[in-house]
């Protein structure tokens, strides 16, 4: 039997202490599974791009997902395909069924943040059967700051590079700062069209907050900030709810 005073058993403490300090890190390291929503120019493509870097996940885009379907012509694709080439919007069942298949064909494990898919509850409460969500992160904007940078966006019409008329605009009005075309506004960001698509969204998108908050998921953050600013914010709030970066090469 050891003394207190021995060697051996002053270090056993430690060496446990070092273990269960461990394992309690590996139980902290828990992988984001997300989904990101918030009306158009809520910044939320480059917030997510940012934050699936950062915490080192995929970013899943429902478009891209969508886009795969209809290039591998597929039955799912081409009636994907039938309703996108009339503008019509795809309905839930067929979105689903899409999202299903090839979300269940990607390695969920390791977390994911997802953009662009659930659209509405009933998108989330079919998402749920696959993969059960750890965050929702909802950002919000008014409909006024939306009009705003959606009508204020610029492109170069040579090498697409963006700019906006009020937030940072070219140097040269109307010249591109890179390749010194045109610089022009796009066509769909028309006043009437951006109105619809807000109305669409509040209607359809924005009562996953209150699914979200349900499952006691839900993040909301104010998106009238500076990007940096807005980024740093999503990162502090979510490493708070016990996520932890990506091991960083430094
Ligand atoms: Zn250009």
């Amino acid at each position: 039997m050891g003394s207190y005073l021995d060697g051996g058993s002053i270090r056993a403490p430690r060496k446990c202490a070092a273990i269960i300090f461990y394992v309690s890190f590996c139980m902290a390291r828990k992988h984001l599974r997300a989904v990101l929503f918030g009306p158009q120019g809520s910044g939320k493509g480059t917030q997510g791009r940012m934050l699936a870097d950062y915490f080192g996940v995929p970013l899943i885009g429902a478009g891209e997902l969508f886009r795969a379907e209809i290039q591998e012509k597929s039955a799912l694709g081409k009636l994907v395909k039938s309703y996108v080439s009339r503008g019509a919007l795809v309905p839930d069942e067929l979105a689903n069924a899409v999202m299903q298949k090839r979300l269940k064909a990607i390695h969920l494990d390791h977390g994911f943040l997802l953009d662009g898919y659930p659209r509405n509850v009933d998108q989330a409460e079919s998402l749920d059967t696959i993969v059960k969500m750890n965050l929702a992160l909802q950002i919000k904007i008014s409909d006024v700051e939306s009009l705003r940078r959606l009508l204020g966006r610029r492109q170069c019409m040579g090498c697409k590079a963006a700019f906006h008329a009020e937030d940072y605009p070219s140097t040269k009005p109307n010249v591109c700062d890179v390749c010194g075309q045109k610089v022009v506004q796009r066509e769909d960001d028309n006043e009437e069209v951006i109105r619809a698509r807000l109305a669409a969204y509040h209607f359809m998108t924005e009562p996953l907050a209150s699914y979200y908050r349900q499952q006691g998921v839900l993040l909301a953050v104010k998106g009238e900030q500076p990007v940096p600013s807005l980024y740093e914010e999503l990162v502090r709030k979510i490493r708070k709810l016990g996520f932890v970066p990506a091991k960083k090469s430094v």
